[in-house]
């Protein structure tokens, strides 16, 4: 992308009315602009980024066996009645009439539906395990809607939903969920810290948060230093549904509760600080970026979600649901990830890999050059962001780091002299000079 023809909408100016810097920092990089109170516009820029954390997500979600199907926004009052909690949702629920002044909603969450669509066509424990996800827009009246993406009203929610036969099959949905959630999180470049958890208007009786740790988290969090060793990319977890694989992930799962203790104030802190010894246990802030529940038949008994045991009798359906904020994480991320002149990506995550700087755009040499290794780049299957405009080298450098593309191209007149450029990495300011014909092979690797 030719930056002269991008849409890139950056201020210089912090924002006013933003109070953390990931907000801050979102909207003077020009990812989001607030249409409403909680409700954003995506901007090229930021809807890049959304779509990246996105499609991570999915991927980890279908590398775990779920299947991912596409639920509506609008859901109708009826089937929250069936299962009893049209009235005690509250005023978070968007409640909307149509024209024959029927009840709809926004929906905030989808336990509903899914169970509504698993009961229409799931009829024997043959066609079991299931879970099934989207991942859609959900609408909650927050009282106090803040911090940009981080506590919208409209935001966007991986959703999965699980449906299994018996209190056994479902704790191993449970665990496939929580061992894919440790992998989504390490591809985002984080460290997503499980921390048992209360479970809230979508009951049960087991559910887990995920947390990253951040300075500018809403929940105090204590947590053992080993969550700081263990790397989840090296760990290889089987998703297939034999004993052996269940087995493993049931003892992967302890290992990780057990070993690696985390909670937050509300919970079980007297028991982290009884079983963590006193040189491991840290304090910090996290922000919640992902949560599951195991329920078991709290939706299906009242939704008479049944299915056809192995013996010929109908048993409720046991289920359990597991959320990702995937319009919270870009929030999250530029808050773990960030320094004083702007954003930092992980590189799995970045909306474009390598920017380009023209030092002196409009000099016949210096943009014959950037254009040739633009078009290297593209050809080598990367995405460059070629600062293409009639500016001032300042202004150029400050623009790239502000939107925190990982490495950067410093192309100049002087430096072609001798057929230099130099290579810039965001994350750690260190510059390193390379020849023109080089330095896309130096990217590369
Ligand atoms: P919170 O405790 O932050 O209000 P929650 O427990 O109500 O969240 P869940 O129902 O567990 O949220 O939703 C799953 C995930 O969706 C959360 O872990 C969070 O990442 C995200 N999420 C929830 N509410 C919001 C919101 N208002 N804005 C952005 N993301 C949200
Ligand atoms: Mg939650």
């Amino acid at each position: 992308m030719r930056l002269s023809r991008y849409f890139l909408p950056v201020a210089k100016e912090t924002p006013a009315d933003a109070q953390i810097v990931s907000h801050q920092l979102m909207l003077r990089a020009g990812l989001i602009k607030q249409q409403a109170a909680g409700v954003y516009i995506w901007l090229p820029f930021g809807l890049k980024v959304l779509r990246k954390i996105e499609q991570i997500v999915r991927e980890e979600q279908n590398h775990a066996g779920a299947i991912e199907l596409l639920m509506p926004t609008i859901q109708g009052a009826d089937l929250w009645r069936e299962s009893g909690r049209y009235d005690d949702y509250g005023q978070e629920m968007l409640r909307i009439k149509d024209r024959h002044d029927r009840e709809l909603l926004f929906g905030p969450t989808a336990e509903e539906v899914v169970t509504d669509v698993v009961r229409t066509y799931v009829k024997s424990y043959k066609d079991l395990p299931l879970n099934l996800y989207n991942i859609q827009w959900k609408f909650r009246d927050e009282i106090r809607p803040r911090f940009g993406v981080m506590r919208g009203r409209e935001f966007l929610m991986k959703d999965a939903y699980s449906f299994d036969l018996d209190e056994a099959a479902a704790r191993d949905a449970y665990r496939k969920m929580f061992l894919a959630y440790l992998r989504t999180f390490t591809r985002l470049g984080l460290r997503g810290v499980p921390m048992r958890a209360a479970t809230g208007p979508i009951g049960g009786d087991l559910s887990h948060e995920f947390i990253i740790l951040a300075k500018n988290g809403e929940s105090a969090v204590f947590y053992d230093s080993q969550y700081e060793e263990h790397d989840w990319t090296n760990t290889e977890i089987s998703f297939e549904n034999d004993e052996a694989s269940i087995a493993a992930r049931k003892s992967l799962v302890d290992e990780v509760l057990h070993a690696y203790a985390a909670t937050d104030e509300m919970h079980d802190e007297a028991q982290f600080f009884a079983s963590t010894p006193p040189e491991r246990r840290r304090e910090g802030r996290g922000i919640e970026v992902g949560h599951i529940f195991f329920f078991g038949d709290k939706y299906s008994k009242p939704m008479n979600a049944k299915v056809m045991g192995a013996d010929g009798k109908p048993v409720n359906l046991q289920m359990g649901s597991y959320g990702i904020g995937v319009s919270r994480l870009v929030g999250a991320i530029i808050e773990a990830s960030h320094d004083e002149n702007g954003i930092i990506w992980p590189k799995e995550i970045a909306p474009f890999d390598v920017g380009i700087i023209n030092l002196k755009s409009g000099d016949p040499a210096t943009d014959a050059a950037c254009n040739q290794l633009y078009d290297a780049l593209i050809k080598a299957g990367k995405e460059p962001l070629y600062d293409d405009r009639d500016d001032r080298a300042g202004a150029k450098f400050a623009t790239m780091d502000l939107i925190g593309v990982p490495m950067q191209i410093v192309v100049g007149p002087r430096g072609l002299q001798s057929g230099m450029v130099e290579l810039k990495n965001r994350q750690t300011q260190e510059k390193t000079e390379f020849a023109l014909a080089e330095v896309v092979a130096r990217i590369c690797v």
